[in-house]
């Protein structure tokens, strides 16, 4: 399911109580946890692992 930067960091801290993010130009990174939790190129939350590209970036 596709969402955007802002959905995405919403419901990371909804997950999490994470509230700080970094932007890239690649995506939404989030700091507590040190990895992307959204690549915009595919807009797939971190469980996804069917595109290489999701698969790199939340590994
Ligand atoms: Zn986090
Ligand atoms: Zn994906």
């Amino acid at each position: 399911m596709a969402i955007n930067r802002q959905q995405a960091r919403s419901e990371h801290t909804a997950a999490t109580t994470h509230e700080q993010f970094s932007e890239t130009i690649y995506g939404v990174v989030c700091a507590g946890c040190r990895n992307y939790i959204l690549i915009d190129k595919t807009n797939c939350a971190p469980t996804c692992r069917e595109h290489e590209s999701c698969r790199q970036a939340y590994a």
